[in-house]
């Protein structure tokens, strides 16, 4: 996640919706917005979570605020291991391990001051699971996909684009009325794809409950024509093994890794540092217990590839979005260095669809490396290597775990931008 506090935009106007009767099928919209609303509701007892109940998970690692002026001193703390979370005018706060900050201290960056993790935690997070129950595992999401295929078969299919480290599926639902699986299809494509950060849970939910909507409301013009003339695809889960790491003890984590052994025997790699975009140049860490490591080489892990073959196998690809948490931003190419990106069209297109989709959330459009210069970026690759207009986009919130209450209201601004998106998809330039 990226996070500029000090040009953020104050959201209002959360919607709770409320609909849902009593015996509507589980994978529907309206159902799974009663279940998140009611969910919400739920008094959160006071929370001591990440006492860390996974051993060495939270070791030696603590939340800091450091001294720095712009983006090429954001970028030089990414590299020396430190996860950037929020962003200040004149500093900015996250997580290092012991080793990070011992970097920071020898490249003399001013730590401005630090707490373990376990003490941070216990200071900002909403608790697990009584109060985030709402939120979809693994397995809940997988069934819901599956559920959600089974009562559209004329135009939905699910199916697996590849295994995790730890041979999980990376499922995918897809909505076209003529072609299903992994059948090509000569239409304009667009694909959702979420959480490939481990504890961005939020950027699970939005993709799928765009699938619910999109197929609950197949009937509604605008929709229809959607389904009838693009390909689409959705992605909610790409890292199901971080995921799933950071909820199963019942305490929250803060992991943003995939769930590789490294070298040393440290665990995961920064999925979004291990795209072939500038690898591993800026922005990124080569020790392998940092938060931001880039991986041994571009692609080493088979989350990145199956979602690189993914993307290179289907050529009809127009748009997409990745989904992470938190800074209310919609950021656009390039992450990986400070230039635009050189066709003036596509500069064009991405700033006016940043733009529109920006009105309908609430979320600031800008440029990725304005926050800071980070290599290996999915975005940046996706663009670069097949041309789609791709878009990372920060969801909403104030920490990594805001609660249940967040969803309703974040998955009705981001289904909007996500059909905007759709009606755009034929020709994404015809807006210029
Ligand atoms: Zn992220």
């Amino acid at each position: 996640m990226k996070r500029f506090l000090f040009c953020s935009i104050i959201i209002s106007g959360a919607v709770l919706a409320r609909a849902g009767e009593p015996g509507a099928d589980n994978a529907s919209y309206k159902q799974l917005l009663s279940e998140i609303s009611v969910a919400a509701d739920v008094q959160a007892p006071e929370t001591a979570i990440a006492r860390d109940t996974a051993p060495g998970a939270d070791e030696g690692r603590y939340w800091v605020t450091v001294r720095a002026a712009d983006n090429h001193a954001r970028t030089r703390l990414l590299e020396a291991g430190m996860d950037i979370v929020e962003i200040n005018r004149d500093a900015v706060s996250g997580f290092a391990s012991a080793y990070a900050l011992q970097q920071l201290s020898s490249k003399a960056s001013v730590v401005l001051s630090r707490v373990p993790v376990s003490q941070y935690a216990a200071r900002v997070s909403k608790d697990f699971p009584v109060a985030d129950a709402a939120y979809h595992n693994f397995k809940e999401t997988t069934d819901l996909l599956k559920q959600m295929a089974a009562k559209n078969p004329d135009i939905a299919s699910v199916f697996s684009i590849g295994k995790t480290t730890e041979g999980r599926d990376i499922w995918c639902l897809r909505i076209n009325s003529g072609a299903k699986g992994e059948t090509p299809s000569s239409k304009p494509g667009a694909f959702y794809l979420g959480n490939i950060h481990a504890r961005e849970h939020l950027a699970n939910e939005v993709p799928l409950l765009l699938a619910a909507y999109l197929l609950d409301h197949r009937n509604d013009a605008d929709i229809k024509k959607y389904i009838s003339t693009l390909d689409i695809y959705i992605v909610p889960m790409g890292n199901p093994d971080g995921a799933e790491f950071d909820i199963k003890t019942g305490s929250y984590q803060y992991y943003r890794k995939n769930m590789a052994t490294n070298s040393d025997k440290s665990r995961g790699v920064d999925l979004n540092r291990n795209f072939d975009s500038w690898w591993c140049e800026a922005g990124a860490s080569t020790y392998p217990g940092s938060d931001t490591y880039c991986g041994p080489k571009a692609f080493s892990e088979p989350e990145s590839r199956v979602i690189r073959d993914f993307m290179l196998a289907r050529k009809n690809l127009k748009t997409h979005i990745s989904y992470h948490s938190y800074a209310s931003e919609i950021l656009y190419p390039w992450g990986g260095n400070d230039a635009d990106v050189p066709n003036a069209n596509d500069k064009q297109a991405f700033i006016k669809l940043a733009g529109e989709m920006g009105k309908l959330t609430g979320y600031q459009p800008l440029k990725s490396s304005d926050m800071y210069i980070a290599t290996g970026d999915s975005c940046d690759w996706a663009y670069a290597a097949t041309g789609v207009l791709a878009f990372t986009f920060e969801l909403e919130g104030r920490n990594f775990y805001p609660g249940a209450a967040i969803i309703a209201g974040a998955v009705d601004r981001n289904i909007k931008a996500a059909i905007y998106l759709l009606s755009v998809t034929d020709n994404p330039y015809k807006v210029l």
